[in-house]
């Protein structure tokens, strides 16, 4: 990047380990990106604060716990420094838990915190960063979702598992709708990574988080307004909704 030239600005939650911080790590391969890492604790992201030495591109570091909304509305104090000037030109909702519950067994309270963490918290965040966003000459939005929130597919792929998630999921995707239609200046995306080896994906998973997260980048980066409202797999398929 030049010095005049203005870098990519770019804001990851959930970027302490797994898909958000394989996005962090190729975003910096970058000297144009400018990279807004967000993490609950940051003290304790030895591998994210690892990659200041090593990357090309910018990376800030920030606090955001995405089921505390007091944090959530913390964040714009954390982000004007950084992203006053330039706005933000995408922002990746990625930061989310899994649950390992049926319809039937659930805890309510347990559902709401999965709620709360995988669908409140990017809405919160989304709202948060809109000023930022329409300072942006992007302006994409991306929920990492999943096809566990697809009514059409969830059921057949995992049967009646993981109940919370697959409906905090498909909350998610409503919200990109929801989104779009208030807001069609914005791009609003929502992906599922596949199934990626990470903490949640566990080992078994089909995909390295390099070409999963390579696929999303490659994705991310080429989506046009016309994109927005799309339900996608890391690999551009569409996924019925
Ligand atoms: P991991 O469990 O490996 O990592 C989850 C990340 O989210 C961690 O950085 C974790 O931070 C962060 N996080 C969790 N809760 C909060 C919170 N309240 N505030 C801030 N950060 C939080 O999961 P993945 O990397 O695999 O998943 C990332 C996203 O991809 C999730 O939204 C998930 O649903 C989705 N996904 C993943 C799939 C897979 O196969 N891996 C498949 C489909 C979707 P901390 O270190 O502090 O816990």
């Amino acid at each position: 990047m030049s010095p005049t030239t203005r870098p990519t600005t770019w804001l990851v939650t959930g970027a302490s380990r797994g898909i958000g911080l394989e996005l962090v790590r190729q975003l910096l391969a970058s000297f144009d990106n400018l990279v807004v890492a967000a993490c609950r604790n940051p003290d304790k992201a030895t591998a994210l604060k690892g990659l200041k030495g090593s990357s090309k591109g910018t990376l800030h570091i920030i606090q955001l716990d995405v089921s505390d909304f007091d944090s959530i509305r913390a964040a714009p104090k954390q982000l004007e420094p950084i992203l006053g000037e330039t706005g933000l030109d995408y922002l990746i909702n990625n930061a989310g838990i899994a649950s390992h519950d049926t319809a039937f067994t659930m805890d309510p309270e347990e559902f709401l915190q999965v709620v709360r963490t995988n669908a409140a918290g990017p809405a919160l965040v989304s709202q948060v960063c809109l000023p930022f966003l329409e300072k942006g000459h992007r302006k994409v939005i991306l929920h990492i979702s999943s096809t566990g929130g697809s009514l059409q597919s969830a059921v057949g792929v995992v049967g009646a598992r993981y109940a919370s998630y697959a409906m905090s999921k498909s909350a998610l995707n409503m919200l990109t709708l929801k989104q779009k239609a208030e807001r069609p200046d914005l791009t609003i995306i929502t992906l599922c990574p596949g199934w990626v080896k990470t903490d949640m994906g566990g080992k078994e998973a089909q995909l390295e988080p390099e070409e999963s997260i390579s696929g999303i980048l490659k994705i991310v980066t080429s989506v046009t307004n016309a994109d927005s409202g799309k339900y996608l797999r890391y690999n551009g398929e569409e996924i019925p909704w």
